[in-house]
């Protein structure tokens, strides 16, 4: 045991390692060499005492109980659960990337330094944008990075306090509005037409100069591409607004067109979705965000650089946002989305929209009968349907959504988009089978059935799943954040 009385860290050594780094990136830390002697413990910890073999099977059980792409078909929308080669997991676990420092000497670390850079530079043709910057750890915190770009691009303007609202389509994932609102925005919500994507002519009512700019994302969260995007990109520009771009939907125009030529300044990407890392409950994400040559003064600093034959950090833009994550992102999450990209190259890249495309309007047609439709034209990588017919009935999508469970398959995104009633949300990517796509279609056409024939096996379900249903009106109305043994017979 450590003397409680004595800081267990040597101070000398980190001070060391931080003689070499750039000033900014290491604060001065005076650390005082006594704790308070009311923080210092009187009696041991309590610590669980449990053999390996214990542990060892605890987490295997939790490991278990989990459910992710490599268990089985996870065709929830929005979020582009593709399989995950893995390849990246080699690449990533290479000494050279998963053994090294953030704050070593960058001479020491030009390769994952390359890595970064040439990532940057295929996000860039991907894109169309002219610079990238890899921070963001998540496609919101992206929106938020964009959106506070974009205020630092009126505020040079000296325009900042008159453009104070940002135009959000009702269809839009709900970070939008509240990385526009956390960015200091007003959000102005526009309304869809008919056919599903953005209704012009209330577009055009909106429109003012205090307007800071619009955020999209096409294919829309219908799975419908916004037809109009260049008309409605000039309309902004025309009151002097930015387009922002969500990237979630990348994964439905790879390779056949970028945001840069439908009109947009700025866009994050998911990689962890479009880009086949690990995400949800299987690992962190990476939201890079890259904007038009007249907006890269704003971007996060450092930045990764090549100068000369030299890949450097520079942090000499005076007019950055800063930094918006510490040290220069998930790393992690982008050494593999670039295997990724690597492993697929140009026209791999091009070849998972068109079979993502693909798949998604084949499992429409197959389940068009028996489910509404919300939009009936040709979708992208995804489509909604909607569980209005089966309502009719007493069952619920909530209820399908949990029957689909029993046969062993992730549910659809439910309940979103808000625009839709009894919404399912079906996003099947690239990477299943005609056979899966056969399999899991053939499983919501006999859940219909069944809701016309026998309703209560879906109403009860799910019967096969660890866990059982849970009592939902109970959870809401008495709800227990905390775990008390004394009341679990309640
Ligand atoms: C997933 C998603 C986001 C948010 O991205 P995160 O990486 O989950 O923060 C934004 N917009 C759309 C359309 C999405 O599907």
């Amino acid at each position: 045991m450590t003397n409680n009385n004595e800081l267990i860290f040597e101070i000398s050594r980190p001070g060391r390692i931080a003689a070499s780094l750039p000033e900014s990136d290491v604060p001065a830390v005076k650390l005082s060499k006594k704790f308070p002697e009311h923080l210092i413990r009187k009696t041991p910890a309590e610590l669980p005492e449990v053999s390996e073999p214990q542990l060892m099977r605890h987490y295997t059980a939790l490991s278990n109980m989990n459910f992710g792409v490599d268990n089985g078909f996870y065709p929830l929308g929005s979020c582009t659960m593709k399989y995950n080669p893995k390849i990246n997991e080699d690449v990533a676990r290479l000494s050279g990337f998963a053994n090294i420092h953030p704050f070593q000497p960058t001479q020491t670390v030009q390769g994952a330094l390359e890595l970064m850079y040439e990532l940057q530079e295929d996000l860039k043709v991907i894109t169309g944008m002219a610079a990238i910057s890899l921070q963001p750890a998540a496609g919101a915190q992206g929106e938020w990075t964009g959106l506070m770009i974009m205020k630092l691009f009126h505020k040079q303007n000296g325009e900042d306090k008159k453009r104070t609202k940002i135009l959000v389509p009702d269809s839009a994932h709900g970070t939008n509005p509240s990385s526009a609102f956390i960015a200091g925005f007003d959000v102005v919500e526009i309304p869809s037409n008919a056919s599903g994507t953005v209704d012009l002519a209330a577009l055009k009512n909106q429109l003012g100069t205090d307007i800071a700019g619009l955020m999209l994302t096409n294919p829309n969260t219908l799975g419908l591409f916004e037809k109009d995007i260049e008309e409605i990109a000039k309309l902004i520009h025309g009151i002097g607004g930015l387009v922002y771009y969500d990237g979630a939907n990348l994964n439905a125009i790879l390779g056949k067109t970028t945001p840069a030529a439908m009109g947009f300044d700025i866009v994050h990407l998911n990689l962890h979705k479009t880009f086949s890392t690990p995400h949800g409950g299987g690992g962190p994400g990476s939201g890079p965000v890259g904007v038009k040559g007249f907006l890269a003064p704003y971007l996060p600093v450092p930045r990764v650089e090549k100068q000369d034959d030299e890949y450097v950090l520079n942090s000499s833009y005076p007019l950055s946002l800063g930094r918006v994550k510490g040290y220069f992102g998930n790393f992690g999450v982008n050494v593999r989305a670039y295997t990724y990209i690597r492993t697929m190259g140009a026209d791999g890249l091009k070849q998972v929209s068109e079979s993502a495309v693909l798949h998604a309007n084949y499992l429409r047609k197959l389940l068009a009968p028996y489910y509404i439709v919300s939009h009936p034209q040709f979708c992208k990588h995804e489509f909604v349907l909607s569980g209005l017919k089966q309502k009719k009935l007493g069952v619920k999508t909530m209820d399908i959504a949990k029957r689909l469970l029993d046969f062993g398959y992730y549910a659809p995104t439910v309940y979103f988009p808000l625009i839709v009633e009894e919404a399912m949300m079906i996003e099947p990517t690239e990477t299943e089978t005609k056979e899966t796509l056969d399999a899991f279609a053939k499983t919501l056409i006999a859940i219909a059935k069944e809701v016309e024939e026998t309703p209560t096996i879906v109403l009860e379900a799910p019967h096969t799943t660890s866990v059982r249903r849970m009592d939902e009106v109970r959870a809401a109305r008495k709800l227990r954040v905390r775990y008390d043994k004394s009341k679990d017979k309640e």
